[in-house]
């Protein structure tokens, strides 16, 4: 109850309001001057940028993993012992000091930013202009989860750390979500366990590393910070329901999240999973739309990072006139086709590499087609440059299949790629009808330059991101918390980079003695 009122006190402020500084406590974080910088505002094509990204990324940084790597049981139960050990001293130091580390890591990474990127590039795919506002929203869950921190000692209950949290982030943003969940555990007192993902190891190792170099400066136990390896055995399974892990915050496909919270289950009245986990998103394009704004927020919803986004747009359901409109097929036909394929480390290149060589379901999203559809444009498997072999077999030209009827596999189904599916409706209402069919619910858009089709989408769409006559990915630290409905959610939740985030990752009791 008291965790609710306190995250009901602070739902909707626009910043956090500093605690009391006690004697002898570091000075707390500045307040925010400005709004969060939009990840997506900066503009990847000024000149530094690519001047320092493409020194950057011309020499392949080292690769070799540098965590331990557990290989048995015993393995486990001392990286868990070790975690539970500075988790003792972690849970005693006060919120201030947590968020002066956290205020520390922002700058860490920031003057890191090149070498992050490069690391990015050549282990997960991505290109600077997905990479570079990766960096800067990492960097920005850290100011926003210290001054979380700060707002913990504010309230009138008592709020207790959690000893120690699992953090299991996902390869297709490995900096960013891996740093949001971290950061948030560590604002919230507990040591954490980073068992990094197995596509983007040396991501989540960066990240780690400046984490505990910042503990250390500040004269904590950068052993706060555990980073374990572990297979997808039974070892991976002991670490996951570990009795030494007492919640676990995950990002991944909902299989994934199944398993995890099917083994956490096995240990009886057993901990917190914060999940997010899939998406199959779709854009609603009215009559009343902006066509050059609708086709430009599409392309990139749908392509960014090859469609690897659990965020990415998959399907545009056309309404009304807006299905017949030849300037929104030439235009979005265009954009799509010349949109340029290449490898990471290419400035150039518009659209990476499918980091995992198509398999499954997004080999069939981009082979095979359904009954009443057409390929308005065939993907198709490009050669690698030669010096670029890492990426033979991953690097595709996107594909738009049209004719996608309501109900069919592609209409319901992730795929986690760069194929884009048009659907159509005759009315506003029969298209909210198509995009809430889909058992999640992760972001959904709407392009409509009208006041009542925004409203009527507004109440009836069931996503938990909900953006208007914006593209649907690279939702912004403070301004527009990420999270979703339905089965994209799994567990308790607040959305991260938002209010109460940090806070529900504690136990709260209310505090009779304080004034
Ligand atoms: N937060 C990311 C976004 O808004 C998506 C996260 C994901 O794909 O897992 O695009």
């Amino acid at each position: 109850e008291a965790r609710e009122r306190f995250v009901a006190s602070v739902r909707g402020a626009a910043s956090v309001t500093t605690t009391p500084r006690r004697r002898g406590e570091p000075a707390p974080v500045p307040p925010l001057e400005e709004p969060f910088r939009n990840a997506a505002d900066a503009d990847p094509s000024v000149a530094i940028i690519r001047e320092k990204a493409t020194a950057a990324m011309a020499s392949r940084p080292d690769l070799t993993p540098t965590s331990a790597q557990a290989s048995s049981l015993e393995e486990v139960d001392d990286v868990v012992a070790l975690a539970q050990a500075a988790a003792e001293v972690w849970g005693q130091v006060s919120a201030p000091q947590r968020a002066a580390v956290l205020a520390d890591v922002a700058d860490r990474l920031e003057a890191r930013r090149w070498e992050i990127l490069s690391v990015m590039a050549h282990e997960a795919g991505k290109t600077a202009g997905e990479g570079d506002p990766e960096v800067t929203e990492a960097i920005d869950f850290a100011r926003y989860y210290a001054r979380s921190a700060l707002a913990l000692a504010d309230v009138d209950a008592t709020f207790t750390p959690v000893p120690v949290t699992l953090v299991t982030p996902p390869w297709n943003f490995p900096v960013a979500i891996c740093a949001g969940g971290l950061l948030a555990a560590l604002a919230a007192g507990s040591a954490v366990i980073l068992k990094p993902s197995p596509s983007a190891t040396r991501c989540g190792e960066v990240v780690a590393d400046v984490i505990r170099e910042a503990l250390a400066a500040a004269g904590h136990d950068p052993e706060t910070l555990q980073v374990l390896r572990v297979p997808e055995d039974e070892v991976g399974k002991h670490l996951i329901t570990h009795d030494g892990v007492d919640q676990v915050i995950l990002t991944g496909a909902m299989e994934t999240a199944r398993l995890f919270a099917d083994w956490r289950a096995e240990r009886p009245g057993g901990p917190a999973v914060y999940a997010e986990t899939s998406g199959k998103n779709a854009i609603i394009v009215t009559p009343s739309a902006d066509i050059d704004l609708a086709v430009a927020d599409v392309v990139r919803s749908a392509f960014g990072h090859a469609g690897q986004k659990c965020s990415a747009a998959s399907l545009v359901i056309l309404v009304g006139s807006m299905a017949t409109s030849r300037r929104f097929r030439n235009q979005l036909l265009d954009a799509v086709s010349s949109l340029r394929v290449g490898v990471p480390q290419d400035l150039g290149t518009g659209m990476g590499p499918v980091i995992e060589a198509p398999s499954g379901k997004l080999e069939r999203a981009l082979t095979t087609l359904e009954p009443g559809e057409r390929w308005a444009i065939a993907p198709q498997q490009l050669p690698a440059p030669a010096g670029s072999e890492q990426w033979q077999g991953h690097l595709w030209r996107p594909g738009v299949r049209s004719g996608v009827r309501p109900g069919s596999w592609f209409h319901l189904t992730e795929c986690f790629g760069p194929v884009l599916g048009v659907m159509t409706a005759a009315t506003l209402t029969e298209a909210i009808d198509i995009q809430n069919q889909v058992a999640f619910g992760l972001t959904g858009g709407l392009q409509s330059l009208d006041a009542q089709e925004i409203a009527q989408w507004l109440e009836e769409v069931e996503v938990g991101n909900a953006y208007i006559n914006r593209h649907i990915t690279g939702a912004i630290v403070q301004r527009q918390s990420f999270g979703g409905w339905k089965a994209s959610v799994m567990g308790p939740g607040a959305k991260a980079g938002g209010p109460g985030y940090v806070a529900q990752l504690g136990t709260w009791s209310e505090d009779a003695e304080r004034w």
